[in-house]
């Protein structure tokens, strides 16, 4: 059986046109992404669950806003950017059905212009402390947009380089999101595993971990606190550990080293 066809909804669109874009002309990025999301699904069926239940975030920081259209023309919605000057320049000049996620480190006064810049911003993953939480919340308040979907980055390695709560933190931070910031809305934990890998399953059984205690505490399901994990090197693993959103940017857009010439 074609296991594409146990794709459901919005999936099942996205497949079908990335079938499609593969039988005409397909751009290097729309044919890494198409292996992209097979070898999603394979993981997904290793651990018991359906490719619809793993979000793809393409990262496409420092990439063309050509490239990016290429990719969305392929069927593809969600994108990741980690600058806030970056995706106030590309947002604009892209479909308004982008689902945007961001990414990167935000400081205090980059808020006003992230979220007045990126009207379809969904996700700001990386909520690391009660501050820009509040910032945040006041923001979404003050320009009327409806809630902001927030992830609470956790620093599971230890490392000081690396943003996010400790882990022992982790759920007084998730109270502060849900129940003090009604702008907000809570959508799980996000980390960034070590970069040499060594320590990366590690990193992300401590992020489960810290999602049992938060579903505990604040009386919720696992289902309603996801766990984003997992990047170009390590996301098969990622979702075979409970990922529900990956962010994968050089395996679909080529690596950052080398960028491909930009034309705009
Ligand atoms: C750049 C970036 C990624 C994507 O990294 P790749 O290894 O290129 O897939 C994922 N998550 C965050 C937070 C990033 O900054």
């Amino acid at each position: 059986m074609n296991n594409l066809e146990s794709r459901d909804g919005e999936r099942a669109e996205e497949a079908e046109q990335s079938s499609m874009a593969a039988s005409a002309m397909d751009g290097v990025a729309a044919a890494a992404l198409r292996s992209v999301l097979h070898r999603v699904q394979q993981a997904a069926e290793r651990s018991g669950r359906g490719p619809h239940q793993i979000r793809v975030v393409a990262v496409s920081k420092t990439k063309s806003v050509s490239l990016i259209r290429e990719v969305y023309d392929s069927g593809h919605r969600c994108f990741g950017e980690n600058y806030v000057q970056e995706i106030i320049e590309k947002a604009p000049q892209l479909p308004e059905d982008i689902e945007w996620h961001f990414i990167g480190n935000l400081q205090s006064n980059k808020v006003k212009p992230l979220l007045t810049g990126v009207p379809n911003l969904a996700v700001v993953e990386t909520v690391d402390d009660e501050k820009i939480a509040d910032r945040l919340d006041r923001m979404v308040a003050t320009i009327g947009r409806k809630p902001l979907k927030v992830m609470v980055q956790v620093n599971t390695s230890g490392e000081e380089s690396k943003s996010g709560v400790d882990p022992a933190a982790c759920v007084e931070l998730v109270k502060h999101v849900a129940l003090g910031c009604p702008n907000l809305e809570f959508g799980g934990l996000m980390t960034i595993g070590m970069l040499d890998y060594t320590s990366t399953p590690e990193n992300f059984k401590t992020l489960a971990n810290c999602r049992s205690e938060v579903c505990k505490s604040l009386g919720i399901t696992e289902e309603q606190c996801e766990l984003s994990m997992g990047m170009s090197g390590d996301f098969e693993l990622a979702i075979e550990m409970g990922s529900t959103n990956v962010r994968i940017g050089s395996t679909i857009f080529g690596a950052r080293e080398y960028p491909k010439k930009q034309p705009k």
